[in-house]
């Protein structure tokens, strides 16, 4: 018998399979309310009042749910948060970007800024995987770009302003929605919408503040740039309540969908607090477990949305991801450039924290009977 020949019993199987950390799982409730308006909304005009009222309802609804100061503005774009990196590296970034690099998504950033022509090499600070995030004594650059939670690794930044003028630009695309954050502390909060927003990939959002609209609209005349990687036309759009092109209506609705469920349960307090609770259950199973253990070993840099678990070597991680897989359980395979005995179990807010408590016992489960 091959461990993918193990079937769990009923009562370990979670109400939803889902734990992949992006694309994740879509509410269901979510899924049936787009059907609900099939006709009226889907195959219509982006230009016109449905589409753009359900923008409009996502500007307005972020603003709320982070408690946005006076002038600061939601921008959003089609193309998703790597395509923000290209954006900024036109838009945002000056001559120089500093940039902590603590594993895969951090150091794309970084890596956009070193190949872009028009900009001086960048400053970068790196911590290896897993570690406590290093700063730089200095911030060089007149962009400071950070990940609130690097994906990769499951390691979390608090997000802080350095001393000196530089923007600060937080990757917060698996963080925003499921981490408490203090607008006060950033320039520009970028996010996509597939990981703690429930919805689908493929559009960028940005959190701005007045000295990032400022530098935006400075820049825009200064140097050639893309038009769909020209911030300034996205202040344009966005301010419309629409985007410069065709973004997909299905991922609109379904990120105003899984908004609105968090503010009408209480915000950010209410979904940052399930976040926190399947945490609690995840690494409070690991650390006391004979053969697993959370990969971050700073406690107070462990990710409330994404965690890191790895097994020892009595253990092989991938044939156990591939018999919850069998089993209805999917993607809990660690960032494969990675290459750690591990698994990563998304915590966002749609996932809930009785399933990631089944999903612990599912996974004992599976170790009693896989050990043989
Ligand atoms: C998923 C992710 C990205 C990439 O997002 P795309 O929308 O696929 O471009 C970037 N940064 C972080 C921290 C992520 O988790």
């Amino acid at each position: 018998m091959t461990p993918d020949d193990l079937k769990l019993p009923r009562s370990l199987l979670p109400s939803d399979g889902r734990f992949g950390s992006g694309p994740s799982k879509v509410r269901d409730e979510a899924v049936a309310a787009l059907g609900g308006v099939a006709h009226e909304y889907l195959g219509t005009s982006h230009r016109r009042d449905g589409v753009r009222s359900v923008v409009a309802g996502i500007r307005n609804g972020m603003r709320d749910f982070f408690s946005l100061p006076e002038g600061y503005e939601v921008l959003i774009g089609v193309g998703g948060s790597t395509l923000f990196w290209d954006a900024a590296s036109f838009g945002l970034v000056e001559h120089r970007s500093t940039h902590l690099v603590l594993g895969e998504f951090s150091s794309k950033f970084a890596q956009v800024a070193r190949a872009a022509p028009h900009l001086d090499e960048p400053q970068v600070c790196e911590t290896a995987p897993g570690e406590t995030p290093i700063r730089p004594e200095t911030v060089d650059g007149d962009v400071y770009a950070y990940p609130h939670n690097e994906t990769s690794t499951g390691v979390i930044v608090d997000v802080h302003r350095p001393r000196g003028g530089a923007l600060v630009v937080v990757d917060g695309t698996s963080a925003a929605g499921g981490m408490r954050v203090d607008p006060g502390a950033f320039d520009v909060y970028y996010f996509a919408p597939q990981k703690c927003f429930a919805s689908e990939g493929g559009l960028w959002l940005a959190l701005c503040s007045p000295a990032a609209l400022a530098r935006i609209e400075r820049l825009g005349g200064t140097r050639w740039m893309p038009a769909t990687l020209d911030l300034s036309i996205a202040v344009e759009n966005s301010r419309l309540d629409q985007t410069y092109n065709t973004p997909s209506l299905a991922t609109l609705f379904l990120l105003r969908q899984q908004l609105q469920w968090m503010l009408d349960n209480g915000g950010l307090e209410f979904a940052a607090g399930r976040c926190d609770r399947s945490a609690a259950i995840v690494y409070g199973w690991a650390d006391g477990h004979k053969y697993a253990t959370p990969f971050v070993k700073d406690t107070s840099h462990r990710s409330p949305v994404t965690a890191t678990i790895d097994f020892d070597e009595r253990v092989d991680a991938s044939a156990l991801a591939s018999a919850l897989r069998t089993n209805g359980i999917v993607d809990v395979e660690p960032y494969r450039k990675l290459g750690r005995n591990q698994l990563r179990i998304a915590l966002f807010p749609a996932i809930e924290p009785d399933d990631v408590a089944t999903l612990t016992r599912a996974i004992d489960f599976l170790l009693e009977h896989m050990a043989g």
